[in-house]
């Protein structure tokens, strides 16, 4: 599998031999802070679909239809079919244990192991952390801590709350964003009074995805939302296949909050500038008080997923464009791990986004 724990290592063993950044465990979920994230996990996700997540492996044990360090994969899916089938049936998890696993996901890449919701939750923990420390604890020692980039794994992009595919299973954005309003609402209550930076509330808050594939599940849970902005730049008629078109703009109050900009197949680094320069303008345009940013390191020219010519030094260019705008220099920004495959290149093409966003 192409999304193995050695990714995090890499980037983890890069990060503490470069020594500029600040690197820090995030620990376990205690106390308070593991009230609020379970609180917000659950209003955001599906709670069928993450009682799915957390027991289906020990259901599949119990049942004598796997070994414990064997894996449930789906084999038919959430499809209508035929006349027979009412809207209100395709709604409802079916009692059949193999059938549950297709209807939570849109794809074989999501696998549930022994090991998983340990690393889901994990993820999602991290998303959580992130995104509280931008909001709350923004100041230390007196120096303003102004970006927090975690170390995601499992990715979440291409989860929309109540499917798990593409290496997706809990949506961190989502848990990102949810976070910072969460955070926002209380810091505007003046119930955490340590502030002395007075955001705007309540927040708006930007979604830049620059993974290579879509973040159509992102893009799902905000689609109607006019406070949340989704922006994303990745390969034009690639995975998911069925999002991700410049026609896809948001609906009702979100009317023009989602902007897609799909780029065709090895596209140069050139033609990928063109298309950021342009997205991070309809970022700073959205005057945005937090941002949120889905990275994923498959636009990498070595990427077996990805199809960009974007080196490793390109990275930091890339990071520099989006952090040196006036609009979004210094603002709070949660940045998430994405995709990104390449072992070899993922910690240097890491080092060189965070030497040019940095700068
Ligand atoms: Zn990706």
């Amino acid at each position: 599998l192409q999304e193995s724990p050695e990714r995090i290592t890499r980037i983890h063993n890069a990060l503490l031999e470069d020594g500029t950044h600040e690197v820090e465990d995030a620990g376990e979920a205690v106390g308070k802070s593991k009230e609020v994230f379970e609180s917000i996990i659950k209003a955001s996700h599906d709670p069928g679909y993450l009682e799915h997540l957390e027991q289906a492996h020990n259901q599949w044990l119990k049942a004598g239809l796997i070994t414990e360090d064997e894996c449930i994969l789906p084999e038919c899916f959430r499809t209508p079919m035929g006349p027979h089938t009412s809207a209100s049936k395709l709604n409802e998890p079916p009692k059949d244990i193999y059938a549950r696993t297709g209807y939570y996901a849109f794809d074989m890449s999501t696998g549930i192991s022994k090991g998983s919701w340990k690393s889901i939750r994990a993820s999602a923990w991290l998303a959580y952390k992130a995104a509280h420390h931008v909001v709350m604890e923004d100041r230390r020692e007196g120096k303003v801590v102004d970006t927090i980039f975690a170390l995601c794994r499992p990715p979440g992009h291409h989860c929309d709350t109540n499917i798990a595919g593409g290496y997706c299973y809990i949506n961190n954005a989502v848990i990102a964003v949810e976070t910072i309003k969460h955070y926002a609402a209380r810091r505007q209550a003046n119930l955490y009074p340590k502030s002395t930076v007075s955001p705007g509330f309540p927040p708006n808050i930007s979604i830049l995805d620059i993974d290579f594939h879509h973040g159509n599940g992102t893009q799902d849970k905000y689609y109607a939302n006019p406070r949340v902005q989704y922006v994303s730049i990745h390969g034009e008629d690639e995975f998911p296949y069925w999002s991700g078109f410049a026609t896809e703009t948001g609906t009702g109050a979100g009317a023009g909050k989602n902007v897609n900009r799909p780029l065709a197949k090895d596209s140069s680094f050139k033609e990928y500038v063109e298309q950021l320069n342009l997205a991070v303008e309809v970022v700073a345009d959205f005057q945005p008080t937090y941002l949120v940013v889905s990275l994923g390191f498959d636009t990498f020219r070595e990427d077996p997923l990805g199809s960009f010519d974007i080196k490793t030094e390109d990275y930091e260019t890339i990071g520099r464009i989006i952090r040196s705008n006036d609009a979004l220099k210094g603002i709070p920004a949660v940045i998430l791990l994405e995709g990104g495959y390449v072992l070899e290149s993922l910690g240097e093409n890491v080092l060189s986004f965070l030497r040019g966003w940095t700068k």
